[in-house]
């Protein structure tokens, strides 16, 4: 299309710039210079506000009118925007102020009444005599009443960050104020009660184990932007006591521009304090841990279609581990976990989230008995994936519909460090190959029996063999063994 625009104001600069960018052919005629000082545009400042008094309409324009002026600060790079926020006064019989108050009720744009002594403390330059009415329009437009005690108690991310607490989900519940780190750790922080009656969710979806009420699964919390908690919420409100809490989160999304992070944090042994003496006595080792994070979010189509993708490697190490045996394999523990998420915005009043994370942990050389064998090690494996799709419709002003499907699924298992490669037979025949014991599965190692001439002898080479070493002497009773059987064919 061919488009003519006459006067080059802000109005026919907007509209020409408006139909380029949708790729039609613009012609533009200004009488005078671009600026024109002579125009209604042309000054250093302009203001823009949301009370318009009763014209309800300007008021809703100016929601729309915020939105152009983002995209314009966006296409520039650079806003020339500041904010100031908007105080409104009224006096004597002047009812343009209460007039604003309710169409910004009407709008559902936030604004608060202030009483005489805080406004004389804001705007002690203003003689105040006279007033009767004042309002100030914190500017945001929202559904959900500010004051109530879920949004009271949300934690920003800047206040998690500000903070050196652990890196996992569980961690970031020690900031709950009133909430303690019980003593049954397993169960987890509570806010006065057990931890089971708490309520964990993660972006929407529950992680709460079945049956157990407890939180087993460990998302990473990088990609966290805003953490909720209600207190006495769960179960525990149902009876007014102050037992539970209910913790939810949501993931980053992906913006206009492109941000992104690595990092790579370090704590070695050395860095940490050393055991407590009581739990030093038990178990005694050196444990280094460090922790890779990578992030990136953009635009995939502008004001459209955004995505978030990040991956996060936390590694624990232990060495210095020894027993009757003799040394022992390092304890490792790596969580690879990856993250992606779409926002799609077809339309300023429709908002489509779709996520996906998936997590998988491998542990190796976890417990030892102390009479157990470097080749009895065993471990576990666990795997998290938790998938959303998830809609919101602002339909109007006061209506607003959302929908959601989550998945959640969260496996464990535990797992032998080493596969002892052998194939049972059970066919009349077969005997055990004695001369490789260690190789074929668990082997007990038998210890002599007083008296018991026979089975001493038949035993000693045995323990000669695969006894561990005490003052010199291989003694018997100890484990010896590939920690399971590979396959068990008949
Ligand atoms: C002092 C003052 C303060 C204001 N403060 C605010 C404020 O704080 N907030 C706010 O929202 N609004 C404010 N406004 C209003 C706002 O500035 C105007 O509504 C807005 O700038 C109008 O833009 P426009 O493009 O329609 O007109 P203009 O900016 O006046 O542009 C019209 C253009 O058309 C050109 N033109 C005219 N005739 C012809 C022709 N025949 N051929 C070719 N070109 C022609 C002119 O040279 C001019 O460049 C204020 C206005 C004024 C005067």
């Amino acid at each position: 299309m061919k488009a003519l625009v006459v006067g080059g104001g802000i109005m026919g600069l907007s509209c020409a710039a408006a139909l380029a960018r949708d790729g039609h052919a613009v012609t533009l005629l200004e009488r005078g210079p671009l600026p024109n000082a002579l125009a209604s545009s042309v000054d250093r400042h302009r203001l823009i506000r949301y009370p318009y008094g009763a014209l309800e309409g300007y008021t809703r324009m100016v929601l729309e009118a915020f939105d152009a002026w983002d995209r314009l600060w966006r296409h520039l790079g650079r806003s020339y925007y500041v904010e100031t926020g908007t105080l409104a006064l009224a006096s004597g019989a002047d009812d343009w102020v209460g007039a604003s108050r309710i169409a910004l009720e009407r709008c559902g744009i936030a604004h608060r009444r202030l009483g005489a002594a805080e406004l004389e403390a804001r705007v002690p330059m203003l003689e105040l005599a006279g007033v009767t009415e004042a309002i100030t329009v914190t500017a945001e437009v929202t559904l959900i009443d500010k004051d109530t005690a879920t949004i009271a108690s949300t934690l920003s991310n800047d206040q998690i960050v500000a903070l050196p607490v652990g890196q996992e989900y569980r961690d970031l519940q020690k900031l709950i104020p009133g909430v303690q780190y019980t003593q049954d750790s397993v169960r987890g922080p509570s806010a006065g009660g057990s931890g089971q009656d708490n309520v964990y969710q993660f972006d929407g979806v529950n992680v709460t184990l079945p049956l157990f009420g407890t939180l087993s699964a460990e998302p990473a919390s990088h990609d966290i932007a805003q953490v909720t908690v209600v207190k006495g919420g769960a179960r525990a409100i149902d009876f007014d006591r102050s037992g539970g809490f209910s913790i939810d989160s949501v993931s980053k999304s992906g913006t206009s521009q492109y941000h992104g992070q690595v990092s790579f944090q370090l704590q070695s042994d050395g860095m940490a304090a050393d055991l407590k003496a009581a739990n030093a006595a038990r178990s005694r080792f050196e444990q280094d841990r460090n922790w890779t994070n990578l992030n990136l979010g953009g635009p995939l189509l502008t004001d459209r279609l955004y995505f978030y993708g990040s991956y996060y490697r936390p590694q624990f190490s232990r060495e210095n581990r020894a027993n009757l045996y003799g040394e022992l394999p390092n304890y490792d523990s790596t969580r690879n976990e990856g993250f992606g998420k779409l926002t799609f915005t077809p339309s300023k009043s429709l908002l489509l989230n779709f996520s996906y994370r998936d997590s998988k942990r491998v542990e190796k050389s976890d417990l030892f008995a102390s009479n157990a064998s470097a080749t009895t090690g065993t471990g576990g494996e666990s795997r998290l994936r938790i998938g959303t799709v998830e809609g919101s419709w602002v339909i109007g002003s006061r209506s607003y519909a959302t929908a959601n499907y989550t998945h959640f699924a969260n496996e464990t298992q535990g797992r032998p460090d080493n596969i002892a490669n052998v194939t049972p037979s059970t066919a009349v025949g077969t005997r055990l190959d004695v001369a490789n014991l260690d190789r074929l599965g668990r082997l007990s190692v038998p210890v002599p029996v007083a008296g018991q001439t026979a089975y001493n002898a038949f035993v000693q080479p045995l323990i000669d063999r695969y006894g561990f070493l005490q003052g010199g002497v291989r003694t018997g009773g100890g484990t010896e063994t590939m920690s399971a059987v590979a396959q068990l064919v008949q």
